[in-house]
């Protein structure tokens, strides 16, 4: 059994990795600052006697005692991280820096959730980990992709200077249950429109790409890389390769949900990219890892999800 620190634990994918490392035999300490987690991700694991819960933003010093860290901590949808721009930055960067200096005074194992946002609108399809992007410094998403990018330089550094044992995980889109029903990402914002009979929004002519990885799939990326040995740093990417236009996937939600949704045309946002996918060689050879849910089978579980969550009346304002 490890003692296994999650900044942003109570996140969508924080919640669903503390679950595994639950079930895996550890103990659990997830720290967050409830910025977009919400206690209702962890509910179930409170009174667990190897999980425990702490209210805590990462821009400031964090002194615990664990083998290993998980570092999720960081808003991830274009209208959280883009709501405090400056705080997102602040989290990335301080928030690398102040968990880096705590693996560093534990020799603790730490691993880094970056993004395949590091890859900017790429002009080299699909991604493989040796490209170095194409990211715009200065636009509206930057504060969260030269965050990243930034956390990144200094988990390197960290690894060069101090000989920290790091892993870089770039996470490609991903969905499942206990997104956000209000973060406007495409997944949750296409369900939750078809589920209320409502149009569903459409950004630009709907024929850009994005490849979509089903929560489990992730979750079992991000530990086998953690067990990787000493050395191994990546960066490595995570996601499904199956890419899809955001036409296709609202013909796959209407298909699964039915109702009377029609489809609205929206402008589409600044630096938004055309394409995005994969290339997961990396991940296939050292980890032995590719993705198992078929995106049909992902929406079925992820509209079910939204569909209980409807139903109790539970999809509160804003965050
Ligand atoms: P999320 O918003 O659900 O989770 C992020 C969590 O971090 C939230 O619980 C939030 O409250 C917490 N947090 C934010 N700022 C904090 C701070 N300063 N101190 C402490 N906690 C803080 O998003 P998610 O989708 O679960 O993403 C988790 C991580 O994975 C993020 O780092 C994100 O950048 C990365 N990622 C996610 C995706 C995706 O498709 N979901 C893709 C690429 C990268
Ligand atoms: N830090 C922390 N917990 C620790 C050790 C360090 O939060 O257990 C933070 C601390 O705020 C420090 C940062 O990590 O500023 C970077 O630590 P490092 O040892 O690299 O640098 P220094 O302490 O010299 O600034
Ligand atoms: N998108 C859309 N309708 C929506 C929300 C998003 O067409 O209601 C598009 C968006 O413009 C982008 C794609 O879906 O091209 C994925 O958006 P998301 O915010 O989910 O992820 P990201 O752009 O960060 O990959």
């Amino acid at each position: 059994m490890a003692r296994i620190l999650v900044t942003g634990g109570a996140g969508f994918l924080g919640s669903h990795l503390c679950d595994r490392l639950l079930d895996d035999g550890h103990d659990v300490l997830c720290v967050d600052n409830f910025f977009t987690g919400s206690k209702r991700n962890i509910a179930h694991r409170i009174g667990h006697p190897y999980f425990e819960l702490m209210r805590h933003d990462v821009t400031f010093p964090l002194y615990v005692e664990v083998d290993q860290i998980y570092n999720l901590a960081c808003p991830a949808s274009p209208v959280h991280y883009q709501h405090d721009p400056v705080q997102t930055t602040k989290t990335s960067v301080h928030g690398a820096i102040n968990m880096l200096g705590l693996a560093k005074r534990l020799k603790a194992r730490i691993l880094q959730a970056s993004t395949s946002e590091v890859y900017g609108d790429p002009e080299v399809h699909p991604q493989p980990e040796g490209y170095w992007g194409r990211v715009n410094p200065i636009g509206v998403r930057s504060c969260y992709d030269e965050g990243k990018r930034c956390a990144e330089t200094l988990f390197f550094d960290y690894h060069r200077q101090h000989a920290l044992d790091i892993k870089v995980v770039r996470i490609f889109n991903t969905y499942g249950p206990r997104m956000h029903p209000n973060d406007g990402r495409v997944v949750s914002n296409f369900i939750v429109q078809a589920l209320r009979g409502e149009d569903i929004t459409i950004y630009g002519d709907g024929q850009q790409t994005r490849s979509f990885c089903y929560v489990d799939d992730l979750i079992e990326g991000f530990v086998r890389t953690m067990k990787t040995p000493h050395g191994f740093t990546g960066p490595i990417n995570i996601g499904n390769p199956g890419e899809f236009t955001m036409l296709e996937l609202a013909e796959k939600v209407l298909a699964q949900v039915g109702g009377r949704s029609k489809l609205a045309f929206k402008p589409l946002p600044s630096d938004d990219p055309k394409q995005r996918q994969p290339d997961i060689s990396l991940a296939q050879s050292e980890l032995d890892w590719e993705p198992k849910v078929a995106l049909d089978d992902g929406l079925k579980e992820t509209i079910a999800y939204f569909r209980k969550l409807l139903a109790e009346g539970d999809v509160g304002e804003g965050r």
